[in-house]
């Protein structure tokens, strides 16, 4: 690049650079220490922007050489002597992200040294000096390599250090850890994992991050959307009205219940509050409370909805299914909905009743009660 600022300290999203790879780096859980090796002048710029953020591990600023395998030499010289394993990191990759660092280290972990690898997806050339082709190897060996790149710490210094005394200088790590005859695997490196070389791969860098961003957004558009189950039985018996979605229906018995035990009523309360994470209709309306005794459920509903909408969320819409042998409740089915949409102050549409008999199977088909069953979907707007 032709800025006067070294690259890493070039600001991507507000930030520089270096900045953003350290914490990328610093994310992963098994890393102890980050040392950054920098030219002398860098050094003091570095640490002091460095020290405007909290680091959950030493992050230490070194002197680097001439070379880049000088400097990665003098940085790993720093490194913990308790490390198992050492990750070599270009300063101007920022975007990497985690999964591929995880799958350097497995991999690293298993063979002892690893890189990321991208297939060369063009058809690459040995060219000579006067711009003419000389032959073309075959694509499928060709690989264009990325870091970081991952060595168990005794390979990466021995080789570094036979290197150094046979004066081979390596174009990346895994070329000097090669050169000293140890094995390194490849794993799939990861496209949006540049090296910012170009003032064109800063311009990607950006793009990149912006996308990001508006991904993240989605998802938390996305997560605002909650659902909620519930589920309530009642016993059928004599003496009690039978109440349904708040509607009175004509029969023989009645569900037994401290409140007017409406059973449909409790199950969308139920799935509401379960949407929201705010517990149970219980909680929120104990039995051992004279004020609910033989309260009409309808009511219950009301102040569900001003709960969970006290916490930010809107109903979606219902879905309830009715548990009961007799009496048929058909005739009865747009009552309830218009009720239950009225408590929860939705249209009509955006509520479900629906009714099934057990086929004389269960406490349902014997008769001995009713049970309702409901989802919910709020969202948080
Ligand atoms: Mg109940």
């Amino acid at each position: 690049m032709t800025s006067a600022v070294p690259k890493q300290f070039l600001e991507l999203a507000g930030k520089p650079i270096l900045l953003h790879t350290v914490e990328r780096v610093v994310s992963l859980k098994n890393v102890i220490q980050v040392v950054i090796a920098l030219p002398a002048r860098q050094i003091s710029p570095a640490r002091a922007m460095l020290r405007s953020q909290k680091w959950r591990v030493p992050v230490r600023c070194v002197g680097g050489g001439a070379t880049r395998q000088e400097s990665v030499h003098r940085g790993v010289s720093h490194a913990a002597s308790q490390a198992d394993v050492i990750l070599v990191h270009d300063a101007v990759r920022p975007l990497c992200d985690s999964e591929t660092m995880q799958r350097v280290l497995e991999a690293a972990w298993q063979t002892g040294g690893a890189v990321p690898g991208l297939p060369a997806a063009e058809t690459i050339q040995r060219v000579s000096r006067r711009g003419r082709v000389l032959t073309t190897p075959p694509r499928e060996q060709l690989f264009a390599i990325q870091t970081p790149q991952c060595f168990h710490a005794g390979i990466l210094r021995s080789a570094l250090e036979r290197a150094h005394k046979a004066g081979f200088l390596g174009t990346d790590e895994s070329s000097v850890v090669r050169w000293a005859g140890y094995p390194v695997a490849v794993v799939p490196g990861s496209p949006t994992n540049i090296k910012i070389t170009h003032p064109f791969d800063l311009e990607v860098a950006e793009l990149l991050v912006s996308g990001g961003t508006r991904r993240d957004a989605l998802e938390d558009e996305r997560s605002m959307i909650r659902i909620g189950q519930g589920i309530d039985y009642h016993r059928l018996v004599e003496g009690r009205k039978l109440i349904l979605g708040g509607v009175d229906i004509l029969f023989e018995k009645g569900l037994e219940g401290h409140s007017d035990a409406d059973a449909l009523s409790h199950a969308i309360c139920d799935a509401l509050l379960g949407a929201a994470a705010l517990g149970d209709i219980g909680r929120h309306f104990p039995d051992s409370d004279p004020r609910h005794r033989d309260r009409p459920s309808l009511e219950f509903l009301r102040e569900v909805r001003e709960r969970v909408k006290k916490e930010g969320w809107s109903v979606l819409n219902v879905d309830a299914t009715l548990l009961a042998q007799r009496p048929r409740l058909a005739p009865f089915m747009e009552a309830m909905r218009q009720n239950i949409a009225d408590a929860l102050g939705v249209l009509p549409a955006a509520v479900s009743i629906k009714a099934t008999t057990t086929e004389g199977m269960n406490a349902e088909g014997h008769g001995e009660g009713i049970s309702a069953q409901a989802v919910a979907l709020l969202e948080k707007l």
